[in-house]
């Protein structure tokens, strides 16, 4: 949601707290959407520090379903969201979006509390997710989740790198 600061920058002292609900449906990155188990309403607190100058606090907990590194299934991962940040617009808007790491969640005299939100799960993004620490995993020869059931697979064969292995022993013998 754009919220508009040009109206609140004009008067010191004056604060705007208001929740402002999340819009997007799904969490993308790299092609892939992650959907949201939890997305509490973002909390939003705009003070007016003095003429153009604007101190914003913003803070919601959210949780999307990312899937296991291993295993694949999905798994709840929370996201605590805290922002604080000042702003003034005394800057020229270049100076401006140096100082909020580069992104540019406010636009001329727009919050656009979606963007905001985004760079900060993005900031927060695990590399890794396990389901649980000693999760087993997936079979790579038949794709079986290994942490509900086993299989009978002959797993040295199925390894990519042991047959690479065998290749070459084959090769050996060949020559
Ligand atoms: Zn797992
Ligand atoms: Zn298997």
């Amino acid at each position: 949601m754009l919220i508009s600061l040009s109206e609140i920058m004009s008067v010191k002292g004056k604060v705007l707290h208001i929740t402002v609900p999340i819009e997007m449906e799904y969490f993308k990155l790299d092609g892939a959407e992650y959907s949201f188990a939890k997305k509490n309403p973002i909390d939003l607190k705009i003070s007016c520090e003095g003429e153009r100058m604007i101190s914003l606090e913003c803070s919601t907990e959210i949780s999307l379903m990312l899937p296991c590194s291993r295993c694949l299934e999905e798994v709840e991962t929370k996201f605590d969201i805290h922002v604080s940040k000042n702003l003034d617009f005394h800057e020229t808007e270049k100076d401006r979006i140096e100082e909020l790491d580069e992104t540019n969640y406010v636009i001329g005299y727009d919050l656009d509390t979606e963007l905001l939100l985004y760079n900060e799960i993005l900031i927060q993004f695990p590399l890794k997710v396990l389901c649980s620490e000693d999760c087993k995993g997936i079979c790579f020869v038949c794709g079986t989740n290994l942490n509900k059931e086993n299989c009978q697979c002959d797993k040295a064969v199925g390894d990519p790198r042991m047959s690479a292995f065998q290749d070459v022993f084959k090769n050996f013998k060949e020559v």
